[in-house]
């Protein structure tokens, strides 16, 4: 098919229309315009009109683009390319590598396009299939060590029906372009297979079988696993106002949440903060490993120089790597942080176009769009029984922290777990400074259903009761209720409170979490004998603070087993003291 020609006819910042002057265009499809110096800017087609116009999203600087520039049309989707290779990379939203180890060059020339995947990379093959075998497209051909991983080699997951192996490379070395395999369909045409392939970033790869996601992913983060819970496979937001600690949480669940390899998707909020992660991450180690974090970590981001077209492209292109490595198997994290970055992007975009807007100027289809994204999180069932999971996480960034606006509503609905991120708790320093109240989870926790009520029913009293004090002082309610608050105010300071920064304090594996759950019950559960607020308050002070350090304390540090029996001393002191003085 002869691909279409164009000419620019518009220019509108990242807004381009043309005319086509032959062939046929297709809505989706990538176009390359060419500036004055022959640079070839790459777009995207988002909308075909009557009278041959067509308007493209150009994913760079569209400055010295002119009126009758060319436009070469390509006929393909905006794709990806999938292979070994992806894992430890850094790249912009349209695959082109932004940072290689050992060098610190992230910004691309304008209208250059690198390959995508390391094409002069060697991949130890081997095979698992023979010559004579019937395929289809998503079985796997073999596999390729790729970091920690073994890496399937699949038949294209865009070939279906039933196919013939006619050749398959012997076990050895090759790179993802050298043929490995040619398979023959039931006409007796032939296609040759690399270890590389590519998938339309917007078409969400099909489920071999969709399954709920019930298995909690322990994130090392109390409050998240104990109340907030996210599964494997499962969806969040955290919505918050600037400095509430969205990026700090997203930075703790990429290191320390149960997932083999987690994608991280940056459109900074903070000028720079994207090329942040592209520095910092690359010297993180992996606490599980021993090893470099990127090793099983992806990063694709914008820096706030790019364009606001190749927001849109990171997220897509985040999500079909997700779906990718799910097929392998394996259970992947996705950390979006900002998607209200990649919502601003559609609301420019949108506007230009001139379309009718909906809530607060975004196009009626933000919650579309949106809710499309979460669907591609799930578990998958693969062929053979095993099963991989993606699950996504996106931070949302609401103008002046009002979670009424349309893209939180949207996420909200779309989402099984909401970490409401609360100025209040910011400033007070209570991080993480997730709503204690109005957070919520259809995830199941690693505690019982009933330890979980319990907790929450403490923070509830809590707060009504510190509510009572605010307006009647201390004096206005009982012991008894004072006693409440104290625990409740113990709970939150050691046990939902956590500081991300700290070795040990920052990551809280289950047994620990469970260990720690124990110990808080026994405070709750103590029938606390002290009288008078003064007294009651200082006796809770020392208390907190014992169990304080002992958070900060490696389980097999010499003093862990002490400073735990400490604390049951104390809680016995509790009970006790009445009859002591
Ligand atoms: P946001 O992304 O919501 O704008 P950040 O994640 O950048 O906010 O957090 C702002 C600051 O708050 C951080 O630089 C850090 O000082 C503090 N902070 C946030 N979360 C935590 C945490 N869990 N532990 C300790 N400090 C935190
Ligand atoms: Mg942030």
């Amino acid at each position: 098919m002869q691909k279409a020609q164009g000419k620019v006819t518009s220019v509108n910042e990242s807004l381009v229309g043309a005319k086509t002057i032959q062939g046929a265009v297709m809505n989706g499809e990538v176009a390359y315009i060419v500036i004055e110096d022959g640079k070839r800017l790459k777009a995207e087609v988002i909308d075909v009109k009557s009278g041959n116009t067509v308007y493209l999203q150009v994913f760079e600087d569209t400055g010295w683009m002119k009126v009758g520039d060319p436009v070469e049309f390509t006929g393909l989707p905006l794709s990806v390319k999938l292979g070994p290779g992806i894992l430890g990379s850094v790249t912009d939203g349209l695959q082109n590598p932004l940072y290689e180890l050992g060098k610190i060059e992230w910004f691309l020339e304008r209208g250059l396009e690198v390959a995508p995947l390391d094409n002069t990379q060697k991949w130890h093959f081997t095979p698992y299939v023979k010559i004579g075998d019937k395929v289809t497209g998503g079985m796997a051909l073999g596999s390729v060590p790729e970091k920690l991983f073994e890496h399937k080699i699949f038949v294209p997951f865009s070939l279906q029906g039933d196919y013939t192996i006619t050749h398959i490379a012997a076990e050895g070395d090759y790179t993802i372009e050298e043929p490995i395999a040619t398979i023959k369909d039931g006409a007796g045409t032939t296609t040759e297979l690399q270890m590389a392939f590519e998938w339309p970033v917007k078409r969400p790869m099909p489920f071999h079988e969709r399954s709920v996601p019930v298995r909690p992913m322990p994130t090392g983060i109390r409050i998240l696993d104990a109340l907030f819970p996210i599964a494997q496979g499962g969806t969040a937001c955290s919505p918050g106002p600037f400095g509430a600690g969205k990026t700090v949480l997203q930075h703790s669940l990429a290191k320390h949440s149960e997932a083999d390899v987690v994608i991280i998707a940056a459109c900074g909020e903070r000028a720079g903060e994207a090329v942040e992660v592209f520095k910092d991450f690359p010297e993180l180690i992996d606490p599980r490993t021993g090893k470099s974090l990127m090793d099983r970590t992806y990063i694709v981001g914008n820096t706030s120089s790019m364009p606001v077209a190749a927001r849109e492209a990171s997220v897509y292109l985040a999500t079909t790597v997700g779906e990718y490595y799910r097929k392998q198997g394996l259970n992947v994290l996705i950390l979006a942080d900002s998607t209200s970055r990649w919502a601003q992007a559609l609301r420019e975009t949108s506007g230009r176009k001139e379309e009718i807007p909906g809530p607060e100027a975004f196009p009626m289809y933000i919650s579309t769009l949106i809710s499309a994204f979460y669907d591609r999180a799930g578990v998958e069932i693969l062929e053979g029984g095993n099963s991989g999971s993606l699950s996504i996480v996106g931070t949302v960034s609401p103008a002046g922290g009002n979670f009424d606006e349309p893209v939180t509503q949207a996420t909200l609905l779309s989402t099984g777990a909401f970490w409401g991120l609360s100025r209040a708790l910011s400033d007070a320093r209570k991080y993480p400074a997730i709503d204690r109240i109005d957070s919520n989870s259809k995830y199941p926790s690693l505690l019982e259903k009933e330890e979980v009520a319990y907790l929450l029913e403490l923070l509830r009293d809590g707060k009504s009761i510190a509510s009572n004090i605010i307006l009647m002082g201390e004096k206005g309610i009982t012991d008894e209720s004072y006693i409440r608050y104290q625990k409740s105010e113990l709970l939150d300071a050691v046990f939902l409170q956590q500081n991300s920064f700290h070795e040990v304090d920052g990551v809280t594996n289950p047994e620990r979490l469970r260990l720690m759950f124990n110990m808080v019950r026994e405070i709750i559960d103590a029938p606390v004998r002290i009288a008078g607020k003064d007294r009651i308050r200082s006796q809770f002070n020392f208390l907190r603070q014992a169990f304080l350090d002992w958070n900060y304390m490696d389980v097999n540090e010499e003093g862990f087993e002490k400073q735990k029996t400490k604390l049951l001393n104390l809680i016995k002191q509790l009970v006790h003291v009445a009859e002591n003085v």
